[in-house]
């Protein structure tokens, strides 16, 4: 009898996708076991990219203000969360922070700023950034910008901007629940202006806004048809006064089966273990590193996450390599031996020290 999980991999290793039911009994069914599912999972990882794991750092360049009302997003206009707001941040700070994640070791720096889309003008400024920070540091360079078209992708994509995010975040049968100031043909209109136009587009979900298994399954097949080559998994990050706040279905092994599916059904694509990678998958986040390739340090658009160096500390421990740049300083992260999680605490308990 063939081995289930060995056939899933041969076929990822031959590019086919599951079909969608197997997807959903990934998710779904009690029978499928985590751990051959990871290694599953992990076949056409180490085909495409090995064991390394590429660092993308974020730098939220303008918050709030936004006119839309993306109900999983604390920066909607009808979000009560408690949040600063502010323009877009000066150059200076944003090439500052584009300096200080390539020297961190981060493959990918992505500004994101709010807002229903760029305006020309805006486009023109961001053009400007992007030059800048091609020619000082050697370091891909992304943006999360809302919504665009050929005029906006052709300025960005002359000043060689490598990649442009806007996530898909659920089906299309779903998403009149999660937003209503514009829709999912919206997004996927922006997804293909940014590729006739020569920008790589970055695309993914969010999972647990109180979506069906299918929807989920639905994402990652629309993903696949559109040969996304960046695919962010993010998992709702419960807002207070936000919205769409968390639907309890996830739990670490629901989201850990989320990302061995999309790997299984996009196996060339760079997946992302992005929002609520740290709250959602919890103990089981260093399994990820074996379906997932690519990960967030230091936080997401309005959340704190794990810190460069205990994520580095995650990767390395698991066996997995920092893809880095030519600016890390790789030696700085690899000192090994014994390490409480926090530098500051003794090693001794309180209660047995003399
Ligand atoms: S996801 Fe983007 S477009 Fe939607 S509310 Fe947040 S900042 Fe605005």
């Amino acid at each position: 009898m063939t081995d289930p999980y060995l056939e899933l991999a041969e076929r990822a290793l031959r590019n086919e996708a599951p079909t969608p039911d197997e997807c959903a009994a990934l998710l779904d069914d009690p029978g499928v076991e985590l751990l051959p599912l990871v290694q599953a999972a992990f076949a056409p990882r180490r085909q495409h990219f090995g064991r390394k794991v590429m660092v993308h750092v974020l730098n939220n360049a303008q918050n709030g203000l936004c006119p839309e009302d993306c109900g999983y997003c604390a920066q909607n206009k009808d979000s009560q969360a408690a949040i600063r707001k502010y323009p877009m941040k000066g150059d200076e700070e944003i090439l500052a922070a584009a300096e200080a994640a390539a020297k961190a070791g981060a493959s990918r720096y992505c500004i994101a700023i709010s807002g229903r889309g760029p305006t020309v003008q805006r486009a023109h400024q961001l053009a400007t950034i992007v030059r800048t920070i091609k020619d000082r540091y050697p370091i891909e360079l992304c943006i999360s910008g809302g919504l665009l078209g050929d005029e906006h992708a052709k300025i960005l994509a002359d000043a060689g901007l490598d990649r442009f995010n806007h996530n898909l975040n659920t089906s299309e049968a779903h998403y009149d629940k999660i937003c209503t100031t514009h829709t999912y043909r919206d997004r996927i209109d922006t997804l293909e202006a940014l590729k006739r136009n020569g920008i790589e587009p970055c695309s993914g979900l969010i999972v647990g806004m109180g979506e069906q298994t299918l929807d989920v399954v639905d994402v990652a097949f629309e993903l696949r048809r559109l040969e996304v080559p960046s695919i962010p998994m993010n998992f709702l990050i419960p807002i207070e006064g936000n919205q769409v706040v968390g639907d309890g279905s996830l739990t670490p092994e629901r989201c850990l089966r989320a990302v061995c599916m999309m790997r299984l059904v996009n196996p060339t694509a760079e997946i992302r273990l992005a929002g609520g990678r740290e709250g959602h998958l919890r103990s089981l986040g260093v399994l990820a590193l074996w379906p997932a390739n690519s990960l967030f340090v230091e936080g997401y658009l309005t959340t704190r996450g794990d810190a460069v160096r205990e994520t580095y500390q995650m990767i390395h421990d698991a066996g997995f390599e920092v893809e880095g740049n030519p600016l890390y300083a790789r030696e700085r992260d690899r000192n090994g031996g014994f390490r409480l999680g926090n530098d500051d605490e003794a090693l001794l308990r309180p209660e047995v020290r003399r």
